[in-house]
């Protein structure tokens, strides 16, 4: 297929958090005009932001798409909104899903609802490490090597998950 390679981060700390991450990538395999090419392991994080709330399970996927960035958005919130996520509760409070677009291609895009490369990407080890192991060599828009972010940016508690299922 051609289309663009983006990538997409994957989170969850409510309601059995690997099952619904898992569910996840099938579901965003299920996407008209999007494959899933790559995903890492799973990983387990401590929470960012209130720390009363549980831990995080983590991924990062690889896609490859012909769908315009704002509609994998769209296709995104949907995705979540049927993983019972509920809006409106506190900044980084717990969420059964959360699926943030991370890179797409080349693209630098600002528009209201929609800012990539993820304006938190370059400081979040749950995100750069789970990259880091499916595109090493990644050079990400404006934010430059892989690589070198990952080296900048502690690994704190984030541990890949013991392969037990
Ligand atoms: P953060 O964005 O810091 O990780 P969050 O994931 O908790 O925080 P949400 O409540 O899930 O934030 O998202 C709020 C809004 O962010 C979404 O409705 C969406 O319009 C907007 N948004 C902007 N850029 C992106 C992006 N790259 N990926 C996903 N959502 C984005
Ligand atoms: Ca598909
Ligand atoms: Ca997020
Ligand atoms: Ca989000």
């Amino acid at each position: 297929m051609d289309g663009t390679v983006a990538y997409i981060g994957l989170g969850s700390n409510l309601d059995d958090p690997a099952a619904q991450v898992a569910r996840a990538l099938d579901e965003l395999a299920a996407i008209d005009g999007l494959e899933v090419t790559a995903c890492s392991r799973l990983y387990h994080n401590p929470p960012m932001g209130p720390q009363d709330q549980p831990d995080y399970i983590n991924a990062v996927a690889r896609v490859l798409t012909r769908l315009p960035a704002e509609v994998l958005l769209d296709e995104l919130l949907a995705i979540e909104q049927a993983h019972g996520r509920v809006r409106g509760g506190e900044h980084w409070g717990p969420r059964t899903l959360d699926l943030d677009l991370l890179v797409y291609g080349e693209a630098v895009i600002e528009t209201g609802r929609l800012t990539v490369p993820h304006p938190g990407l370059a400081e979040r080890a749950f995100v750069l490490y789970p990259l880091q192991e499916i595109e090493p060599g990644l050079r990400i828009p404006r934010l430059g090597a892989l690589a070198e972010l990952c080296r900048r940016c502690p690994r704190d508690g984030l541990r890949p998950l013991d392969p037990v299922a």
